[in-house]
């Protein structure tokens, strides 16, 4: 389908951008790879008066290390994140996980930024990002905040961004001592997550579970932290059994949903399955 007539507004600074939407608070959307965005429009399911394009905006794609943390733009690709030697070295779980996301065409276009702005409760990046207890930098006509990922997804395409307000950075830990794997089930290769896990430990001596941080996505309205596992595991040493029971907690407080892809049964299985293959990844 053809999308519905909009205006295209191209702003060369973030406060510009934050500026447009303010004064069109019903009317404009940011787009940035357009991968969610352009379907979406397509199937006439939104109708912006305006498309404010974050593309045009120089200095928000970047990966660099800063202050003991790295430091993500808004508008880096999940290419950059996969091809990025600073990721790699200093926080796999990220490299991970893009290398997983769609397809070659979608992670040249798709930003982190769009991902967890779009918060598609099957999107891949909410997991690794709740996992590392990320901080989002957000900027809005009063300025910028931060944002404690454990308070940014709120639920189905909801998150704490006001409608005038742009992801501009995310930042993430360096992993230096931690394990981490991400693990996905999907239908097909280029599909979204049935489930995703991500997974970041700590593990001492003797394989005793140091800390552990383990983020889900695909299993409920938004993705979450799986907090019954991280408490069955803590202090504990990672033997098979140990973890397959701690795996239970997998949808522990969760509403877990089912639909053509996949029945409520079936993913709360896989949820349980996939969260003790992680853990097993990352020893
Ligand atoms: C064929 C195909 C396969 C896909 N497979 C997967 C998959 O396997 N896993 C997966 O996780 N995803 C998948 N996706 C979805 C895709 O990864 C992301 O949803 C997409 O990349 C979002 O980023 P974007 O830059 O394209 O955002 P856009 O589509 O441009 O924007 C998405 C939404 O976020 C808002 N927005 C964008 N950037 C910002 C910002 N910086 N601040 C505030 N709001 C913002 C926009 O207004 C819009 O509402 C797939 C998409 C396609 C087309």
């Amino acid at each position: 389908m053809i999308p519905p007539k909009f205006e295209y507004v191209a702003p060369t600074s973030v406060a510009e951008a934050a500026k447009f939407l303010a004064a069109h608070p019903d009317d404009a959307k940011l787009i940035a790879g357009g991968q969610s965005l352009v379907p979406v429009l397509k199937l006439r399911l939104a109708k912006p008066g305006y498309l404010v394009d974050l593309g045009r905006i120089a200095g928000l794609s970047y990966i660099r290390e800063d202050a003991g943390k790295i430091a993500i733009g808004g508008m880096t690709t999940y290419a950059d994140i996969k091809s990025s030697a600073l990721l790699r070295e200093k926080c796999p779980l990220l490299t991970e996980t893009a290398t997983v996301i769609a397809d070659v065409q979608v992670r040249n276009r798709g930003t982190i930024g769009g991902s967890l702005s779009h918060a598609d409760p099957s999107a891949d990046m909410p997991a690794p990002i709740l996992a590392l207890d990320a901080e989002l930098k957000v900027v809005g006509p009063k300025g910028e905040r931060l944002i404690a990922v454990k308070d940014y997804f709120q639920g189905m395409f909801a998150t704490a961004l006001a409608p005038d307000e742009i992801l501009t950075e995310i930042r993430v830990p360096v992993l230096t001592g931690q394990r981490s794997a991400y693990l996905k089930a999907a239908r097909r290769a280029t599909d979204f997550a049935l489930v995703g896990v991500a997974v970041r430990m700590r593990v001492g001596k003797g394989d005793v579970c140091e800390e552990i941080a383990i983020g889900i996505t695909g299993v409920g309205e938004k993705a979450y932290r799986a907090s019954a596992v991280e408490r069955a595991l803590q202090g504990k040493r990672l033997e098979a059994k140990a973890i397959e029971q701690a795996a239970a907690g997998a949808v522990d407080g969760v509403t877990p949903l089912g639909n053509i892809h996949g029945s409520v049964e079936y993913r709360t299985n896989l949820a349980k399955v996939y969260v003790a293959r992680a853990i097993a990844a990352a020893k």
